[in-house]
């Protein structure tokens, strides 16, 4: 049998059901064949993964790479021969072997006693969860006879800012000691699990979440129902309230708490199984000044600043939507995509101004768009008093449902997504090849990227201007339904 992975022993750490179901596709005639759902859990792209650890790597000139071909021994040899060797200063991918666990340490530096492990992470904070990471890999290789005298995490500095020139490792990353964590238990945990014939019986709880989000939670966790206190929208606190009390169902929260005006709201629409609109709903859409702008950005956040004066994962708009409603109810579109690889943010800012006008209302779904337009104006001291204009006319949509609306198929939540699907069920994203924004700042990347061909990026731009088009359209159609729901004309 394989060793166990880096990974495996984590998961083990983390809950035995975890690593059981981690487990599950290993060749063994004791584990199940069952198909499981794994919630999909997003996370840094290839691209970035792979320029932070060129970059880290680039701390250490002249270190070796460790071939990844063969087997674990194969590599483990070749890591042992190349730390005999007296000139290597670092070796990239060393591979030990020990107690039935196989780790990899992206960076392994000789230092005077010893070695160092360091990891890189595409991520401008580090926890636990990545703290463990390297805790693994130097428990392994001390296991492996290695002398391990430090274990070290890098990651970016959220106050480093790009240069003019290329990007300087020594100043992007911020580097953090890490202490050493003894896996003995784990690794015994873990060879028990791999023996069990059963999946074991654990009580979903805080392992679930933490030190990382388990990927198994749709498994463990049983839906919890139409009348679940889990449904109600901004209830953290009022969830732990009614768990501590052992009052599950909202029906019967007390109405001591019954304080927040959006959860009464909630708790009335799943009691009764309908939507909540209040009175002050429709008068308080009809009230804005015409003509009303429906506004959608997009922003991509690279991990690595790509142009200069950039900082990590800086939010750099992309792209943004405008649907035009006029007084007498004529709709218009207006549209923008940045489509080199170039800072968007002055040719972003100066197409807003002139799109936005100077008259009516500008409606926002979230506090994204006001965050941005207040950025672009700290940087562009010459558009200052054309942004501010547009910042002071913008009213955010979301605040307002929250305050008088509420349908139970929310389940909790006032994303556009979830309002789109209560109020207007018809026009969802489900035709669309992107689908939610975390997807459309990857695909702008790629489409960018000087290594894509003609007609590639032909598809790409139109699929994320489709998707802006239709996040601003959403806000157009969700008004206009409940105007007509409030009983007022959804035009002056
Ligand atoms: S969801 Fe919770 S209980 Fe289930 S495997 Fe994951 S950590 Fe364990």
């Amino acid at each position: 049998m394989p060793p166990f992975s880096r990974s495996e022993l984590l998961a083990a750490r983390q809950c035995e059901c975890r690593a059981w179901l981690h487990l599950r596709p290993r060749p063994t005639s004791q584990t199940a064949t069952i198909e499981l759902p794994v919630k999909g859990v997003g996370g840094p792209r290839p691209e970035d993964i792979a320029e932070v650890r060129s970059l880290a790597r680039a701390l250490h000139p002249g270190g070796i790479t460790i071939a990844q071909t063969g087997t674990w021994e194969d590599r483990a040899n070749r890591t042992r021969a190349a730390m005999a060797r007296p000139e290597v200063a670092a070796i990239f991918d060393a591979t030990f072997v020990a107690d039935d666990v196989a780790v990899r340490a992206g960076i392994l530096a000789r230092d005077g006693k010893g070695w160092i492990v360091a990891e890189s992470k595409v991520a401008n904070t580090v926890g636990e969860a990545q703290e463990l990471d390297v805790a693994a890999v130097g428990w392994v290789a001390a296991g492996a006879g290695v002398a391990v005298t430090g274990l070290r995490l890098l990651h970016l500095d959220r106050d480093y800012t790009r240069g003019d020139g290329p990007v300087d490792p020594a100043q992007l990353f911020a580097q953090s000691e890490v202490p050493f964590v003894d896996f003995g238990d784990d690794r015994e945990r873990l060879l028990r699990v791999a023996a069990a014939g059963v999946e074991p019986s654990v009580t979903p709880g805080a392992q679930c979440s933490s030190p990382r989000a388990c990927p198994f939670q749709d498994h463990c966790i049983p839906d919890p129902g139409p009348y679940s206190v889990h449904l109600l929208p901004g209830g953290g606190r009022l969830q732990q309230e009614l768990l501590k009390r052992g009052i599950s169902d909202v029906r019967k929260v007390p109405s001591e708490l019954r304080t927040n005006p959006t959860q009464q709201h909630a708790i009335w629409a799943i009691t009764e199984g309908k939507e909540y609109i209040g009175q002050g709903l429709a008068p308080t859409l009809g009230r804005m000044a015409w003509p009303l702008r429906f506004v959608d950005f997009e922003a991509c956040n690279p991990a690595v600043p790509r142009w200069p004066g950039g900082r990590p994962f800086e939010q750099v708009p992309t792209q943004w939507s405008i649907h035009t409603l006029s007084l007498g109810g004529q709709l218009s579109h207006e549209q923008f995509l940045h489509l080199e690889d170039s800072d968007p943010r002055m040719a972003f800012a100066r197409s807003l101004v002139s799109a936005c006008g100077n008259e009516g209302t500008i409606l926002v779904y979230g506090a994204f768009e006001a965050t941005i337009v207040r950025q672009l104006a700290a940087r562009f001291p010459e558009l200052w008093g054309d942004l501010d204009q547009v910042h002071d006319r913008i009213v955010d949509f979301q605040p307002i449902l929250r305050d008088h609306y509420y349908h139970p198929a929310l389940r909790g939540s006032f994303s556009m997504k979830a309002v789109l699907a209560a109020v207007c069920p018809d026009l969802g994203y489900g035709d669309l090849a992107i689908q939610d924004g975390f997807t459309a700042a990857r695909v702008w990347l790629r489409l960018v990227d000087g290594g894509t061909g003609r007609e590639e990026r032909e598809r790409l731009k139109n699929q994320l201007l489709a998707y802006c088009a239709r996040d601003s359209l959403a806000m157009v159609k969700v008004r206009e339904a409940l105007m007509r729901r409030g009983g007022i004309s959804n035009v002056g």
